[in-house]
């Protein structure tokens, strides 16, 4: 991964060039933003900068033998710190080295991937993922260790709000007494849920939201997207790529189906239909959860726009006409604001672990009182 590679974040990675060329680097660095924006792309960039062979004032070669290894996460100086189901085997703990070959075929398919594949990659869709003190232990043990054949020895971790407490206190002390050339890189969507110490230990790094305009040309150009789709896309992906990977996946045709038939059902009450609507949507990851819920947002917004007589501004196939059109009769902009509220509600609830079957049946009864309001 090359800085170049970096989708956005133009800020970011100036500043980060700026301290290295300075020898201003510090040995500890959180790179935090909001989900799939590119904060583990970033570590992986600047791992990749810092011990490159044959660097230039802007980026990494690509080339040599160290820019191919921590391209592949195979370098043997770069230590990952990933977040894993907590579990032992004959007393031991399993720890991330356990999965590295599971975390090198996401990234090596797309850097980019999302942090509910690797959950699906663990088998733990719905199971709490962290960073154990195990885990800290031995990291230590690795990092006070020569370094193979690096300049730096590099330390990934990954979601670092997801470090437990007692490993967060081992992590301390790594950061307060580093070994001598080490930097030590961590991600975070959520600084809020990390000690302050780990927190003021670290220089912080501020990751953007990723401009709707770039997201729209890199899946337009690198993943050959049609333009009105790539639009629709960046308009609902919140600036995260990797949502919008995840999104590009889906099919629009059975998502716009999928909702139409939910607010149908939902508008007539017939609970037995959302329930089976429900299950369609609960059987898929997080991820979708929260993708339906936002493209129900972009909807609702578009059929806010029919109802004020304005429907060549909404982005809609025609196959969407006919349902928006009618749909549209039926809400006013007071209603639309109040479930577009319940929406963004769900989505953050869902986001934060809550039981999407119930979130889901909560929302759908709400919906119902405001639209028969
Ligand atoms: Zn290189």
């Amino acid at each position: 991964m090359q800085f170049s590679n970096i989708i956005g974040q133009q800020a970011a990675k100036q500043h980060l060039l700026d301290s290295i060329h300075r020898g201003r680097l510090p040995h500890a660095l959180m790179l935090r933003g909001p989900s799939g924006v590119g904060a583990l792309q970033l570590a992986h960039a600047i791992a990749q900068y810092v011990n490159c062979q044959h660097p230039t004032d802007e980026d990494s070669c690509g080339q040599c033998a160290s820019c191919r290894k921590i391209s592949q996460a195979i370098h043997p100086d770069i230590h990952y710190v990933l977040p894993i189901i907590s579990k032992t085997t004959s007393g031991k703990a399993i720890l991330t080295d356990a999965y590295l070959e599971d975390f090198r075929k996401l990234y090596s398919a797309e850097p980019y991937f999302s942090f509910e594949q690797w959950q699906h990659a663990l088998d733990g869709d719905n199971k709490q993922l962290m960073i154990s003190v195990h885990e800290i232990r031995e990291l230590k043990r690795k990092i006070f260790l020569k370094t193979f054949e690096a300049e730096y020895k590099i330390v990934i971790l990954w979601q670092a709000e997801l470090i437990r407490t007692g490993a967060a206190n081992a992590f301390l002390k790594l950061l307060e007494e580093p070994p001598d050339k080490t930097l030590i890189l961590l991600t975070c969507e959520d600084p809020g849920k990390l000690l302050i110490t780990i927190n003021s230990r670290c220089q912080q790094v501020a990751l953007e939201r990723i401009p709707k305009a770039l997201l729209e040309a890199y899946l337009v150009e690198k993943k050959a997207v049609e333009v009105a789709k790539a639009k629709e896309i960046a308009t609902i992906s919140e600036g995260s790529l990797s949502h919008a990977l995840t999104y590009m996946q889906e099919s629009h045709h059975e998502l716009n189906e999928l909702y139409s038939s939910w607010l149908r059902m939902v508008y007539t009450g017939n609970y037995s239909k959302i329930q089976q609507i429900i299950e369609q949507i609960y059987k898929e990851n997080k991820e979708f959860q929260k993708l339906f819920l936002a493209f129900a947002v972009k909807k609702l917004r578009d059929s806010l726009l029919f109802q004020l007589g304005v429907p060549e501004i909404a982005l809609v196939t025609e196959a969407e006409k006919a349902f928006q059109q009618n749909f549209s009769k039926l809400i006013d902009a007071d209603k639309v604001e109040q479930m577009v509220d319940l929406l963004d509600e769900s989505r953050r609830f869902i986001a934060g672990n809550a039981h999407a079957q119930m979130a889901f049946t909560a929302l759908s009864l709400r919906l119902h009182s405001i639209l028969r309001s």
